[in-house]
Order: C-alpha cells, then structure tokens, then sequence
C-alpha cells in the first residue's frame, strides 16, 4: 500500500514576463511525480509583481501574505520587472516577502552536469536581511570632506551570522546524504566555506566570522570541514578552480556577488535556481529576472525554475521527489538534444519541458 498522501499546499507567483511562462513547468513537474512518493500538491495561484501594481496599486497585495503565511508549505516564485526609472509607490514584492515571512537565507546552487570539462557542484548561502541591505544611506554635506559625501550602515548580528551558518552546515549534511544516497557529485566529504572580510572589517564581518565558525563547531557537524577565505582571494579562486567549493556561506552584500560571478560559470541564467529559505518555509525562485527581451516568445528555458522547485522540495523534507527531478533535468542537459537557445538549441519552453517530464 501507498503510504499515506502527505498534502503539500503549494502558492504559485508567476509575476512578470517569462515567470508567467516558467512557473507552470515548476506546477507541471511537481504534478507529474510518481504517486509513490505519496505527495499531493494543491496550488493556489498568488499576485505580485508589476503588472499587479499597474493594475491595482499595490506590487504584493494582503491576500498574497495572508494564503503565503496560513496556508501554504511552500512557493514558486517567477519574476518581476524592475522599472529602469523609478516608480512612485512600487518596491520589488519579493524583497518585502522575504522580509514578511523572515526569509533569511538565498541558497543557490551552481551546478553543471557531471560530465562537463570543468564540473562544477557549489551551493551559495547567502545572509538575506541585514548587512548594507539594512538600507541605512544618508547623504551629508561637509565642507571639511570636499562637500557632499554618503554613508551607509553596514549591520551585522550574532542571531543572523548564527542562524546562516547553521543552515549552511544542515544543507551541506544534506548534500552528503543525497551523495550517499547516490547523487552523482564531484565532492566526496561536506566542506563549508566561511566568506568575509575581516581583515579590513574587523567588526562587522569580524562578529560574522566568529559566529559562523562557532555554529560550525556544533558537535552535529562534526563531519563537516570548515574552512574560511577572505572575499576578494574567493572571487579568484571561484573563477579559478570553482570546482573546489561545496557550500560557501556569506553575508548579504558578497553572497549577491558571488552568487551572480558564480551563476556566470554555468552558460546561461537560465540554469540557475535559488531559494528564499525561513523556518519551515522555503519560496523556489529561478535566478533570472523577468527577460523582458524573449518575453511572449516561447523560448525562455524552464530548467532554472524545475530546479527551483526540486531545491524547495529540499527545504520541505522532500529529497527523493528533489532529487528525481534533479536526475530529469540532467538527463535532457547530458543528452542535449532538446535544448532551449540560451543553451545553444532550438527547442522552446515546450518541448524542454515534455523532455523533462518524459524522463521524470
Ligand atoms: P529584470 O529587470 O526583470 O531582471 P533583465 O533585463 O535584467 O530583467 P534578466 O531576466 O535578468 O533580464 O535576463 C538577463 C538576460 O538573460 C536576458 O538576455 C535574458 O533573455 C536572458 N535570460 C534570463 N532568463 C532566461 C531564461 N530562463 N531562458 C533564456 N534566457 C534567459
Ligand atoms: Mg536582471
């Protein structure tokens, strides 16, 4: 017998241009697993984004938070468009989601597949809400510094550098485990690199840095390496031997940066998932923004969003439905007959998708 359906209640944020045709893949694939894996998904379809601001005013309407908070397990989120000018009134909905469901780690994974030249297998955890992200600028006039001059708070916590570090060191356990349950990978032992810049910032990434290694020096990851590297040495080594990272951990403003240098190494963003993880609750996002340039065209690639969707089922519990969705979306790459044109193919979103789902 089946083991009983385990319901996963599941809010689906297109948004703006592409996630409108990338985020039904993700319902698609999540719909398509084996029924013996006893998973249920019910959906609900949630606004955001511009186009929702356009029409009603507000880019993140209540209901979206409200059914997000009290009904759902997880999300999908697509995209949205960021004005070039600024709007009055208008703030990126996904910004104050994370904010309002205490999302406070990225994780993004970059991965090739296994056969590549240079495989590459790498997790990016990132510190989501504070570091200069607090958003604290000030613009000053000073005749004493040559007139006008800006500041900006940079502001670190023990509780947010603790909690990161902590869920670096549970994902790269994770890794372990879907490796000894037989993931293919090009790392044999967990390792977690500790980025920061504490030899000019003493203070700031100084109290990061120590956090981070005494929550890696839980007798639970006893197993795991831990290593530090300052943020400049780590961009070097990232384009230089980018295969030597497992999971790197960093706070805020370097994970931005190096998750985007990163996601530069695989080809295409359209590759590249991440998601938006808090306690229990996990948004999948495809690294991409809205493409406003292949927009209507049928052609953007929905790989990032279906390992979007595999990374969220991690963050449930969920690794055997991730990690056949994982196997699907290396086998259409490792073939490599139905590719879509960021990858150099013909294929559009379509028939990558069928592909996909016909090797799931
Ligand atoms: P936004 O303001 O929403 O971030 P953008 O103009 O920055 O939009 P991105 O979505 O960030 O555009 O994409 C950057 C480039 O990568 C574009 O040329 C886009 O077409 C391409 N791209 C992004 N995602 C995909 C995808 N899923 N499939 C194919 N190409 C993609
Ligand atoms: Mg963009």
């Amino acid at each position: 017998n089946p083991p009983p359906a385990n319901r996963r209640a599941t809010g689906l944020i297109p948004g703006d241009g592409i996630g409108r045709e990338v985020i039904p893949a993700g319902r698609r694939i999540l719909e398509a697993l084996p029924s013996s894996l006893g998973l249920k998904f019910e959906f609900t379809d949630l606004d955001a984004g511009f186009e929702t601001f356009q029409k009603t005013g507000a880019a993140l309407p209540e209901r979206t938070v409200d059914v997000l908070k009290n009904e759902c397990d997880g999300a999908l989120f697509g995209a949205v468009s960021s004005p070039t000018k600024a709007v009055k009134g208008y703030s990126s909905p996904i910004v104050a989601l994370r904010k309002k469901l205490d999302l406070y780690a990225n994780v993004r994974p970059v991965k090739t597949v296994a056969s590549a030249a240079n495989p590459i297998d790498m997790v990016i955890v990132r510190e989501n809400t504070e570091d200069l992200y607090v958003k604290e600028e000030r613009t000053l006039e000073d005749p004493a510094r040559g007139g006008v001059y800006a500041e900006a708070i940079k502001r670190i916590s023990a509780r947010a550098s603790l909690r990161i570090a902590t869920i670096a060191g549970e994902i790269a356990l994770r890794r372990q485990k879907l490796r000894e349950a037989g993931a293919a990978s090009i790392h044999t032992s967990p390792l977690v690199t500790i980025t920061h810049k504490s030899n000019v910032l003493s203070q700031t990434d100084g109290l990061f840095r120590t956090c981070a290694k005494e929550a890696l020096a839980a007798p639970r990851f006893a197993g795991v390496a831990v290593e530090e590297q300052i943020v400049d040495s780590m961009v070097y080594k990232l384009f230089r031997q980018p295969g030597s990272y497992d999971v790197i951990v960093a706070p805020n403003l370097y994970g931005d940066i190096l998750s985007d240098g990163a996601a530069a190494l695989v080809g295409s963003l359209g590759l590249v998932p991440s998601a938006n993880v808090g306690e229990g609750f996990a948004i999948g996002e495809p690294c991409h923004g809205s493409a406003p340039d292949i927009e209507g065209k049928g052609i953007a690639n929905p790989i990032a969003t279906l390992r979007s969707t595999a990374l969220m089922l991690e963050f449930l519990g969920e690794e055997k439905a991730a990690a056949k969705i994982y196997a699907a979306v290396d086998a259409n790459l490792e073939e490599a007959k139905l590719l879509s044109p960021d990858l150099g193919g013909k294929a559009t979103t379509e028939e990558v998708v069928s592909d996909i789902l016909k090797k799931l």
